[in-house]
């Protein structure tokens, strides 16, 4: 019997014990030390994208692998390994082969279509799992696991080069890390907003160029008027779709607006803006094994470090509730050991 935090009818998260379904020959059991609970198991356990009662969430998990199925020959017992989002594709079709297969048609996530690490173990396809490289700390490795690839996955797409203006909306978990892989891996001019004082002066902590309180200043005219003719890109991963509307208005002609937050809303976009001004929106999703055994190896040399708090997974229902609340700096990250 393990622990493990479930999603229910009513929409709220219960600790339970629960069984685990014997392993398939291609998998391994993980032992799980940390997960970092996502803004995505909010929406999941809210069924924004669809009711999952039953469901096992998480996916920021790291732990050590207990046991492989006869198959297995990536990994072996005692390797550390992630659990991700992306928890397996079909392998063979163009999404697969062509380094897109976080959009595999078949593609399984974890914490959302199967269980996941928000448990005391979880069962990884053992193809699929990432290692954690050894010079990082795992519970620094859960917040790259979601938060840190998807936000360096949306810098790669938004083709930012260096001393360009990128301008970040929302300052939350994956706001913070997308400040600093932009920053210190991409050497970006960052403008940072979000509609909260405490994670601006965060922003501005880890390094930001310009911060922008949405609620306070007139974000578009702000931002033209740092940058002159608007900025390169933008990337949102902001709950909202104010600041999907104000991405759109930010980006210099041929700018791209990269959409990273979930908000169930539509957003508005200017058919005469698009074309006349060449812009471009696009969605970025997670991020590829190959994306973030990178993203990994980035925060294993020091150049992002992820602030997390660690908590019981009893709390979960208290964090989300936080989350939902906007209160949180960083990650909350579940900690096993804490019982
Ligand atoms: P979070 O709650 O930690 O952070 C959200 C931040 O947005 C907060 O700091 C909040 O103050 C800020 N915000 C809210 N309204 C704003 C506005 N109008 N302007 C600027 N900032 C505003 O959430 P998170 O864990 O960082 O996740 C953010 C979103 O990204 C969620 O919707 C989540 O589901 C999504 N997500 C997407 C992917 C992907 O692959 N595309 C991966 C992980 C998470
Ligand atoms: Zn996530
Ligand atoms: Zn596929």
């Amino acid at each position: 019997m393990m622990k493990a935090a479930v999603v229910n009818q009513n929409h709220t998260v219960d600790v339970i014990d629960q069984e685990l379904r014997p392993l398939k020959a291609n998998e391994a059991l993980v032992k799980m030390e940390y997960c970092g609970v996502c803004h995505t198991d909010l929406h999941v356990k809210n069924g924004d994208f669809g009711d999952v009662p039953g469901r096992v969430l998480g996916h920021e998990g790291v732990g050590l692998v207990s046991q492989i199925g006869a198959d297995v020959t990536s990994l072996k017992i005692g390797d550390r390994v992630s659990v991700a989002w992306f928890y397996e594709g079909c392998g063979h079709c163009d999404y697969c082969v062509n380094g897109q297969e976080t959009f595999c048609r078949q593609a399984q996530n974890a914490g959302y279509t199967v269980d996941g690490a928000m448990a005391e173990e979880c069962i990884v396809v053992a193809d699929y799992a990432v290692k954690v490289p050894a010079g990082l700390e795992p519970m620094a490795a859960s917040s790259i696991t979601c938060a840190g690839v998807t936000t360096y996955k949306a810098i790669k797409v938004s083709a930012v080069r260096p001393g360009q203006w990128l301008v970040i909306f929302g300052m939350g978990g994956l706001g913070n890390l997308a400040l600093q892989y932009a920053k210190n891996v991409f050497n970006a001019k960052v403008i940072a907003v979000d509609i909260n004082d405490e994670k601006l002066a965060l922003a501005q902590k880890l390094g930001a160029d310009i911060t922008i309180n949405g609620r306070q200043e007139a974000v578009v005219e702000r931002i033209q008027a740092v940058t002159g003719d608007g900025a390169t890109a933008a990337v949102i991963t902001a709950v909202s779709k104010v600041a999907f509307n104000q991405a759109v208005d930010a980006v210099r002609a041929t700018g791209k607006v990269v959409a990273v937050g979930l908000p169930v809303e539509t957003m508005d976009l200017s058919i005469p803006r698009l074309v006349l001004d060449g812009i471009e929106v696009v969605g970025s999703l997670v991020g590829t094994r190959v994306d973030l055994a990178e993203a990994f190896a980035f925060a294993a040399e020091g150049a992002v470090i992820p602030i997390v708090q660690r908590r019981p997974l009893s709390a979960i229902n208290q964090i989300l509730t936080e989350m939902a609340e906007g209160t949180i700096s960083g990650r909350m990250v579940i900690d096993f050991s804490m019982g």
